[in-house]
């Protein structure tokens, strides 16, 4: 196979041929972006290994680019990275390596373009594509990859065993890979990623979960949860989850597998949306049923209250899967707590109070909550799903009516805090909070509407009702205008 064609669509391989020619290496194009070529995947990022030393290569890349394009060297590791455009090209020594038990870091030596590719972690990764004068665009596929593309299988270029015992993150790396491009796994390299599964031990969580966010950023997640979950991987690193899998039956009552359903939910939201954070609510979203699970003899299986305490569970799974404990956090959290009240709507009269609690309680979480409601919704029997959905429309429709009406989404009380304090002379004080609550709920009740006017009178009125605070002598401030 020739690509040079491809190759040429892109000035920046003509740089650095050229650059490799002047500079007496052989350079070549290799891993990820000459499998995506063939994949016809777009890819970001380019890595080019040479036959001499990465770093000079980069530097004489930069050069005849000219102006001031930055190399950024990674001496520790000879490797030199140039940005252009809209492209990293990462620059690499041809290298041999070999591990020690207890590091994936490897002891690295010069080596042939052989030698290199045998040190990648897949056939379809080992893939080269010559820059040099004699062969420009020359597919060098030593181990089948093309083939393996076309039968669409993982698979180590080498023995698995100790290809994964060497560095075990290339078992996260195989999953993630078989989801992403929707690949088999070879079942040898299968079998050796359950055998050496407790060797992810010497990998920091950090790269783990890149590469779990990676399989959850697929297109079908499920799948890769699947392959982690029958990898034993799953159970290693995220033990509340495979907490969820199985079927108990008392009484002839059998609840549903959690975690499938959880796998089911999980691939309805990604089919919705892009955001890593709503896919990881879903993931989450029954985190807490075996904690909560009981057997009531007349109703059958419950799990009161797995919405809060999944909630409360979420921090502490973040925390251990490195994962970042800011708002996205909170927004996780946020929807698992909240997960079950817009199913709970659709069996009630909806009245609007209960909308208006609900907008007020999700905030700017509202829309991925409807998201992850609706993929709630799975049975074996489709024409109770679609009935289910179609009342669940009836009380999206209304959110959205209430929302517009009332602007409660940012939900901020058109008479604030302060204008408490100024009104009664009030130091801010616990009396000033409680105010501001009675205030609230009397607008979320339906009772006062969210604007200045009717909410001001009715400050006054509490105020004197319930604390006794003397009505003062200007009744309605006319700073504020109505809205
Ligand atoms: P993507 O960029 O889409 O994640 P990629 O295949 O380019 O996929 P990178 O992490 O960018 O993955 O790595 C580039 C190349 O380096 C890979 O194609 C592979 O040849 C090699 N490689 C990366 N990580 C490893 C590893 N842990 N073990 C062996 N080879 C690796
Ligand atoms: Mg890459």
């Amino acid at each position: 196979m020739n690509f040079a064609d491809s190759l040429k669509e892109n000035k920046i391989f003509k740089v650095i041929a050229e650059a490799a020619k002047e500079s007496s290496v052989d350079a070549y194009v290799i891993g990820g972006f000459a499998r995506d070529l063939i994949l016809k995947r777009e890819s970001k990022d380019i890595d080019i290994v040479c036959i001499g030393s990465g770093i000079d290569l980069a530097n004489a890349v930069a050069a005849k680019l000219g102006g001031d394009i930055e190399v950024a060297v990674f001496k520790n590791f000879g490797t030199a990275m140039v940005k252009h455009d809209d492209w990293e090209i990462e620059f690499v020594g041809a290298r041999k390596e070999s591990y020690n038990r207890d590091s994936r870091k490897p002891i690295v030596e010069e080596g042939t373009l052989e030698d290199d590719q045998n040190r990648r972690d897949f056939t379809i990764n080992a893939l080269a594509i010559s820059l040099n004068a004699k062969d420009f665009g020359n597919l060098l596929d030593p181990f089948g990859g093309v083939e393996d593309i076309r039968k669409k299988i993982i698979k180590t270029p080498l023995q698995p065993e100790i290809t994964f015992s060497d560095d075990p993150l290339r078992m996260m790396r195989a999953l993630r890979f078989a989801s992403q491009l929707n690949f088999d796994i070879a079942p040898e390299t299968f079998e050796a990623i359950k055998k050496n599964k407790d060797r992810l031990s010497i990998v920091s969580m950090e790269r783990i979960a890149d590469e779990l966010n990676k399989i959850i950023l697929s297109s079908k997640p499920s799948y890769g949860f699947k392959l982690l979950f029958h990898s034993g991987i799953l159970d290693k690193i995220f033990p509340e989850l495979t907490e969820l899998q199985g079927v108990e039956t008392i009484d002839n009552k059998s609840h549903k597998d959690n975690f499938y359903h959880t796998l089911q939910v999980l691939d309805n939201v990604s089919k919705e949306s892009d955001d890593l954070w709503l896919r990881w609510a879903a993931i989450l979203h029954d985190i807490a049923k075996p904690a909560t699970k009981r057997f009531d003899e007349k109703i059958g299986w419950t799990f009161h209250g797995h919405e809060d305490r999944g909630a409360k569970m979420v921090p502490s799974i973040f925390r251990r899967l490195k994962l970042p404990l800011n708002e996205k956090m909170k927004m996780v959290a946020n929807l698992v707590r909240l997960h079950l009240r817009p199913i709970a709507l659709v069996k009630e009269n909806i009245t609007d109070s209960a909308i208006r609690r609900l907008v007020f309680e999700a905030g700017e979480d509202i829309n991925s909550l409807m998201i992850l409601c609706r993929g709630d919704i799975t049975s074996k029997n489709d024409l109770k799903v679609k009935k289910y959905l179609e009342n669940f429309r009836k009380v999206e429709l209304k959110i959205k009516e209430v929302e517009e009406r009332d602007n409660l989404r940012n939900f901020q009380p058109v008479v604030t805090g302060e204008d408490i304090m100024k009104t009664f002379g009030l130091k801010p004080s616990r009396i000033v909070g409680d105010l501001k609550t009675d205030l609230r709920e009397a607008i979320l009740e339906g009772h006062v509407k969210n604007e200045y006017k009717e909410a001001f009178e009715y400050l006054l009125e509490i105020a004197e009702k319930k604390y006794n605070l003397k009505t003062p002598s200007v009744k309605i401030s006319t700073k504020k205008s109505d809205q």
